[in-house]
C-alpha cells in the first residue's frame, strides 16, 4: 500500500489526499513551536491528545448548528476533513487579558474583559502574523463582508459554546484563535469552521487555581505540557480518569 500523497505540512499538522474528492487526512504532529517557529520541541503525545479534543469540539459544534470541516476520526492521529480553501486570517475572540493583547495594550493578564473581543490577524509567517482591522480585510480582498459576518458570528457561537463546555468542568477559556476556509459546493460557496480546536489554539486556565492548561506551559516554560493537555481531556471525559503518561497514548485501541 503506497503512502498518501501530502498536500501541506504545517507546523503541528500534516495534510495528505484524503479517499474521495473534497476530502483530506488531518495529521496531527507532536511538535510544538512558539514565537513564528522560534521555539521549538517534540512533545511525546500532544499529537494523540489534540486530535482526539478537536474532534470532540468539532463534534458539538456540529450539533448545535456551528458548519466545520470535521467528517470523522480514523486513528489516534489522523481524522478525515472536507477540503476547503483557507481564508487567511486568523480569528481571536478574547474574554479575558492575556498574551499579545496585555503586551500591546497593558492591560494586565487575568482581567476579566467588558466583553467579549473579536480581533484578527493576517496569516503570513514572514510578516508575524500582524493583527489587522476589518478594513484591511476587505480592502485587500483577504475576505469578503459577508465572509467577514459569517466568520465573526461563528467565533462567538464558539466563544459562548464553548465557554460554558469549559466552565462545566472547572476551566475558564480565557481566548482562543479559529481559522475558516471556503467550502465549494457546485457553484455555491460556504463560510466553514476549519484547522483545530484544542490547547495548542486556547488559553485554559483552572477556575479555582488559576493554573495554566495549555500552550502557555510550553511558551514559557512551565512543565507538564502534554499532563496538562491529558488534564483538558480528562475533564471533557474523553479519557479517563486512571489514564496517565504512555497509557494515553495508546487508547481507544490505537495501533501500537
Ligand atoms: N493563537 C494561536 N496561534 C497563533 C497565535 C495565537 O493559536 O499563531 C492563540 C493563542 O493560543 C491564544 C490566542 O490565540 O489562545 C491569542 O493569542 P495571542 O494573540 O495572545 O498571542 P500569543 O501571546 O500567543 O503570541
Amino acid at each position: 500500500m503506497s503512502r498518501k500523497r501530502m498536500i501541506y505540512e504545517g507546523k503541528a499538522k500534516i495534510l495528505y489526499e484524503g479517499p474521495e474528492p473534497g476530502t483530506l487526512v488531518q495529521y496531527f504532529k507532536d511538535d510544538a513551536t512558539a514565537f513564528n517557529a522560534e521555539k521549538k520541541a517534540i512533545l511525546d503525545g500532544k499529537g494523540v491528545l489534540n486530535n482526539r479534543i478537536s474532534e470532540f469540539m468539532m463534534t458539538r459544534l456540529t450539533s448545535i448548528g456551528v458548519p466545520n470541516h470535521f467528517i470523522r476520526r480514523l486513528n489516534m492521529r489522523e481524522q478525515l476533513i472536507r477540503e476547503v480553501e483557507i481564508i487567511p486570517i486568523e480569528v481571536v475572540v478574547r474574554n479575558v487579558a492575556a498574551g499579545s493583547m496585555s503586551t500591546r495594550l497593558g492591560v494586565e493578564e487575568g482581567e476579566q474583559l467588558p466583553r467579549s473581543i473579536v480581533e484578527f490577524y493576517y496569516k503570513k509567517d514572514e510578516l508575524g502574523d500582524p493583527i489587522v482591522t476589518e478594513e484591511h480585510i476587505t480592502a485587500f480582498n483577504w475576505a469578503t463582508t459577508q465572509e467577514l459576518d459569517d466568520m465573526i458570528s461563528m467565533a462567538l457561537r464558539v466563544n459562548d459554546f464553548m465557554s460554558g463546555l469549559f466552565a462545566a468542568v472547572g476551566i475558564r477559556l480565557i481566548d482562543f484563535k479559529v481559522e475558516f476556509g471556503r467550502l465549494y459546493e457546485g457553484d455555491m460557496v460556504r463560510t466553514i469552521l476549519a484547522d483545530e480546536i484544542s490547547p495548542d489554539s486556547c488559553r485554559l486556565w483552572d477556575i479555582e487555581s488559576g493554573e495554566k492548561l495549555d500552550k502557555d506551559r510550553f511558551r514559557r516554560d512551565l512543565g507538564g505540557v502534554t499532563e496538562a493537555y491529558a488534564e483538558v481531556a480528562r475533564r471533557l471525559g474523553i479519557i479517563k480518569e486512571s489514564q496517565q503518561g504512555a497509557e494515553i497514548l495508546d487508547f481507544n485501541g490505537a495501533p501500537k
